[in-house]
């Protein structure tokens, strides 16, 4: 039997190119599908009908209208809740419990949540009054950007997605979308919804294939209004470069390199779970997960010996299998990249308190990318691996002594996505939070999110904020009008 082929969707039909390459189970290294991978004739396609649908049918629909057909897409998505949970693990081999509870739901929710902020987004007004006795009436009209590229990657494929897309169509924006090339096949199913549910032709079009040719092709396209992307931060510098010949608006989230602060007041418990799953939730694969702990010196030996054994307690293997918690890492290249960190830290002279290695399987899985949850210590702040994103299920953890110190640690990074602070002493939370270098700060909690809150990073981290009226106001520009009035 020949594999499904996924293509790409522009102006309305699904565009097959007939240049293909294969999408891969990461369980175990067997081919699911073939991608059609998009060429520049179908990008043009996809500008044109977008630019088309913008200026006419997509963006001359009043608000309500534009949200009710959002919301028709949510609907839809979760009548195909199933298709949408089984095409996610198939391409990235992560828990059925993940999937379930936060990919898939999220993805949907995304949808309901910014038509609604959309319909009662609201808009400024100023009486002017001017020393000479003239008055005026200013208000600002909110308008679409025009064509939005939505470039997202594998690690949480249809919520990323979808956190850009949603906002950019509620705004009247129409989209260009372009995953990642390791995870079409929900953005292909979404595609087929927002088909079924009679989004105008244009208005949402999906573009498949690879990143430094297809990627750069859209960002660079002179057609494309504006560039909201999720990524590595090399990618983020490359697409700044080709965006800037026509001075695009971009919106970046991009790596981390998150902390997680262990104070002397922490509930030890509460702290050592916390922490197991900031760093092993999706094989670590989160831009948020941590990958620096810092535990004050009084509760360093039991941290790493509950640490060590939450890591060993993790079961492994296949997605749907009752109890797992971590499956393989997305592609083959990607475990050779956190394999290469993990040697590159035995060589720095960590000490490895668990893992370091590749589990042993005696079926399929032998082909899959799986790996090992791994602790280690014994690394100085500057060393290479604690100064690199892995994306992997590691933590390194050390020792500290005083507040002051451990700010400073933490902040010693390029990057400034998220971190967790551990403590019951209120005082301590609200003084050292605002004091880290982050876009988020969790206290006594991690990936405990609402979408109404700004969500981005600082320094190698991003540009721009995400998250309720902050994505409403990166995918709209207001027009002021002035009014004089006559006296
Ligand atoms: P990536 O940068 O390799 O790829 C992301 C997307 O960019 C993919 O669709 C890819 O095809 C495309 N791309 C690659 N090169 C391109 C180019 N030259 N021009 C245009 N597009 C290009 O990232 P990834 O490996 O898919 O994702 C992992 C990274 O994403 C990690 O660094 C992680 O921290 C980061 N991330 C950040 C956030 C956040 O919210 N800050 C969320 C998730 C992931």
């Amino acid at each position: 039997m020949s594999a499904k082929i996924l293509t790409s969707y522009v102006d309305g039909q699904f565009m097959d190119s007939g240049v293909y390459f294969d999408n891969i189970n990461p369980v175990n290294g067997a081919v699911i599908s073939q991608i059609a991978e998009a060429n520049s004739e179908i990008i043009d396609v996809a500008v044109a009908s977008a630019r088309h649908a913008q200026q006419h049918e997509w963006g001359a629909m009043s608000v309500n209208q534009r949200c009710a057909l959002l919301h028709k897409v949510a609907d839809r998505m979760s009548e195909r809740e199933q298709e949408f949970i089984d095409a996610e693990i198939n391409d990235t081999g992560k828990s059925l419990f993940q999937v379930e509870t936060i990919d898939i739901p999220r993805g949907t929710a995304n949808f309901r949540t910014f038509a609604d902020m959309a319909k009662f987004a609201e808009s400024e007004t100023f009486i002017t009054e001017m020393p000479n006795g003239d008055k005026a009436l200013n208000y600002s009209v909110n308008k679409p950007l025009g064509v939005v590229a939505v470039i997202s990657p594998w690690n949480l494929p249809l919520l990323l997605a979808t956190w850009k897309i949603a906002p950019a169509m509620a705004c009247g924006n129409s989209v260009i979308l372009k995953p990642s090339e390791e995870t079409s096949s929900t953005a292909f199913l979404l595609a087929q919804v927002m088909d079924e549910v009679g989004i105008p032709k244009g208005a949402f079009n999906l573009i498949l294939g690879r990143g430094k040719a297809v990627g750069n092709a859209i960002t660079s396209h002179q057609g494309i209004d504006a560039i909201t992307f999720t990524g590595a931060s090399c990618t983020g510098k490359q697409i700044m470069k080709s965006a800037s010949d026509t001075v695009k608006p971009v919106s970046f989230e991009l790596g981390g390199k998150n902390s997680a602060i262990i104070f002397s007041d922490a509930d030890l418990n509460k702290a050592i779970n916390g922490v197991a799953r900031s760093t092993f939730t999706n094989c670590g694969q989160v831009c948020l997960c941590t990958e620096k702990v810092f535990v004050h010196r009084s509760l360093y030996q039991s941290f790493i010996e509950g640490l060590k054994q939450q890591a060993e307690s993790i079961k492994i293997g296949y997605p749907k299998e009752e109890g797992v918690f971590m499956g393989p890492l997305v592609s083959k290249v990607h475990q050779q990249k956190v394999l290469s960190h993990y040697q590159l830290a035995r060589d720095e002279g960590a000490t490895f308190i668990t893992g370091g290695g590749v589990p042993t399987f005696n079926d399929e899985r032998k082909n899959g990318f799986f790996i090992e949850p791994t602790v280690i210590t014994d690394l100085s702040d500057d060393s290479r691996t604690n100064q690199e994103e892995i994306f992997g299920p590691i933590c390194h953890v050390s020792i500290f002594d005083d507040e002051s110190e451990v700010i400073k640690r933490a902040n010693n990074t390029q990057y400034g996505l998220a971190a967790s602070i551990w403590t019951e002493n209120l005082a301590r939370a609200h003084r050292v939070a605002p004091k880290i270098d982050a876009g988020i700060v969790w206290v006594n909690s991690w990936f405990l999110r609402d979408l109404r809150t700004p969500f981005g990073g600082v320094k190698l981290s991003g540009v721009g904020r995400e998250g309720g009226k902050h994505s409403l106001g990166f995918y709209s520009e207001p027009t002021n009008i002035c009014i004089k009035i006559d006296e």
